[in-house]
């Protein structure tokens, strides 16, 4: 199947998903998820009407933005944030799904250039508490909104989540639950943070029933992906 007849069917099961929620069509948002994927294939999806677009591996990402020839992609980091990295990504993108640390979040901030408005960013929630991923834990959480939200050139917009692999259902949608608790905290002090970026390919719909606003779309637009590159 090519692109654009995956992104319809992509496009079909969240409006199917968000009826048997009850839910406005156009309460998700859709983050197209490009990394390995090459730019044509991108451009197939942007000739489709697809604006945001997901990448992880800064050097591949890079050489796709600076390739394009449209200037209203809006480019989503959602990979992990190495410090000596942050200026490529305040400079490069409009949006950060993976904050995880203070040290990265006061650099993005300041090497966010003048010119541009602050970086979106979501805070990375390690929800199913695996000891060896990405992510603050609940606890943590208060701490860090706090310490974005002084930030100049951040705006803090809400929460992200990827929870663990292979759970039953109930084991996912407990933590996809657990995930739209938490950013209704988070709205009491800061209620600009609207967004709730959860579910991939395989639980687009659980997440959609439990209240994403963001779904990021990899597999089941672009395809499968070989092995991440070195
Ligand atoms: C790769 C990736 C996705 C997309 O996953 P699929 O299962 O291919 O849809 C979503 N979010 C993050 C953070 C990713 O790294």
């Amino acid at each position: 199947m090519s692109v654009s007849e995956q992104l319809q069917q992509v496009r079909q099961r969240i409006a199917n998903a968000c009826q048997s929620a009850g839910r406005e069509p156009h309460s998700v948002e859709l983050l197209a998820v490009s990394k390995t994927k090459p730019l044509s294939m991108l451009l197939e999806a942007y000739d489709q009407g697809q604006r945001q677009f997901g990448e992880n591996y800064l050097q591949d990402a890079l050489e796709k933005i600076e390739a394009n020839p449209h200037d209203d992609i809006i480019w989503h980091f959602i990979g992990a944030i190495q410090s000596n990295k942050t200026k490529t990504i305040a400079e490069n993108f409009a949006w950060v799904h993976t904050l995880e640390r203070e040290k990265i979040a006061r650099r993005l901030s300041e090497q966010r250039p003048a010119h541009l408005p602050p970086l979106k960013v979501c805070i990375q929630v390690n929800i199913s508490e695996e000891t060896a991923k990405s992510g603050v834990s609940l606890a943590e959480l208060p701490n860090l909104a706090a310490i974005v939200n002084e930030l100049p050139k951040l705006e803090l917009v809400g929460l992200m989540c990827i929870p663990a692999a292979q759970q039953t259902e109930a084991v996912q949608r407990q933590a996809f639950v657990a995930m739209a608790a938490a950013l209704r905290q988070l709205q009491q002090h800061y209620p600009q943070c609207q967004t709730l970026s959860m579910g991939m390919s395989g639980d687009l719909e659980l997440a959609i029933d439990e209240g994403t606003t963001m779904v990021r779309i990899g597999t089941d637009i672009f395809g499968a992906r070989a092995p991440k590159p070195a």
